[in-house]
């Protein structure tokens, strides 16, 4: 049995950076910077009329004055208007300001009476006006190779002319579910049955991370088909096999994979709950062996796997999001492995959820992060603790 350092140590290792590619902003969403992005233009672009109003010169907009209006600026193109001290010119926001104007009064804060506006305010120089390179400067770095690229971001790539960006590979994914035992949703249950519920379970996180999930297959405990599914699976970047890990006689995972002339880097860690986790490499196909019981695969899938991928994605920061949170009960470790409470964070307190065993899924579903106990750590109520919190 190795420590998670260990596992991952080895993981990270045995997995490279995909090679970048290009793709249109709209599909970038949820991809890693394959180049460090800089600013174009500057934001503004231009000083612009933060409000519908009319441009000014402020020391001659006081409450009382009447301004003569001798033009229109529309947003869209830029009029080369000129204002002078005694004059306005009707503005629209987002509209260049006139030459001249150095303050924007908004339209509630005037009368309007034929060619002429009464203030019905004083004015300050820069009121309302969105000054060129207020929000960021040309040549500022925009985004950072090897970080995401959220929706934010696609807008600030788009407010630069970008059509396109660079990112990092696509990471395909296979997933095979192992287990006489298990029964599609939908389908009828026979005693002692249950339904599968790792796929979806391993699906929907491998989509959040942002790999593509070529196939789901289900195939039973036993070595002929376990032996073509694995075949048939191989093509992809990594598979991942549920269940059949562990020390069972009807766990055949290892063996087969052996057989295949698979390289198996690890198969123990030091982890609770997850402990029978494998990783090995067919060929260049990285196989992730989890555990069966669902919280045990979800933990090593967030410790092990998800960092993996994020490697091969392109991605600099491979760390789960960690936050602190006030515990709200005591907790000790007494087992001989780390050990990762599933639990709400709320309002700023960690709670446990339901029970702390690797098949209490429920309780993992209340969950939205993890603590981790070391060996032996006992924590009390009220401390201040680091949680991971996962996208
Ligand atoms: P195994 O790792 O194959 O020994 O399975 C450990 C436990 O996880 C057993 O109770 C299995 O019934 C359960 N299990 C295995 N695969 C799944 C799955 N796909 N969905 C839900 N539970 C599973
Ligand atoms: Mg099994």
């Amino acid at each position: 049995m190795i420590s998670e350092e260990e596992a991952l140590e080895r993981i990270l290792e045995a997995v490279q950076p995909l090679p970048a590619r290009k793709l249109s902003i709209s599909k970038s969403l949820g991809c890693f910077a394959a180049e460090d992005y800089l600013a174009r233009l500057p934001l503004p672009a231009f000083d612009n009329s933060a409000m519908d109003g009319y441009a000014v010169v402020a020391s001659s907009c006081r409450k009382g004055q009447r301004l003569r209006v001798i033009g229109e600026q529309p947003a869209g193109r830029d009029k080369q208007l000129c204002v002078s001290r005694g004059e306005a010119i009707r503005i629209f926001t987002g509209a260049p300001v006139p030459r001249g104007a150095d303050a924007i009064v908004m339209q509630e804060d005037v009368t309007r009476d034929g060619n002429e506006i009464v203030a019905n305010t004083d004015v300050e120089a820069g009121e309302f006006v969105r000054r060129r390179g207020c929000d960021l400067a040309e040549g500022q770095r925009i985004l950072p190779k090897g970080e995401r690229i959220y929706a934010a971001r696609t807008a600030l790539l788009a407010s630069q002319g970008f059509a396109e960006v660079t990112v990092g590979g696509e990471v395909n994914a296979a997933i095979l579910s192992t287990g006489d035992e298990l029964v599609d949703p939908g389908e009828k249950i026979e005693p002692g049955q249950i339904y599968d519920s790792n796929s979806l379970l391993l699906d929907a996180s491998l989509q959040r991370c942002g790999t593509v999930v070529n196939s789901v297959e289900h195939c039973r405990d036993e070595r002929e088909s376990l032996m073509k599914a694995v075949k048939r699976a191989i093509k992809t970047h990594i598979l991942i096999i549920s269940g059949g890990v562990s020390v069972g006689e009807r766990d055949l995972v290892k063996g087969v994979l052996r057989d295949l002339g698979a390289k198996i880097d690890i198969w123990r860690v030091a982890i609770k709950p997850g402990k029978p986790f494998l990783f090995a490499k067919i060929g260049e196909c990285a196989v992730f062996g989890l555990p069966g019981n669902p919280v045990s695969a979800f933990v090593t899938f967030l410790q092990f796997l998800r960092p993996a991928i994020l490697k091969m994605m392109g991605a600099t920061n491979l760390d789960l999001p960690k936050v602190p949170a006030k515990l709200t009960l005591e907790l000790t470790n007494d087992s001989d492995r780390p050990h990762y409470i599933r639990g709400k964070i709320e309002h700023g307190n960690f709670t446990p959820t339901g029970l702390q065993e690797s098949h209490a899924l429920f309780g993992l579903s209340q969950s939205n992060a993890l603590l981790r106990l070391a060996v032996g750590q006992s924590l009390k109520a009220d401390e201040i603790v680091d949680v991971q919190i996962w996208d």
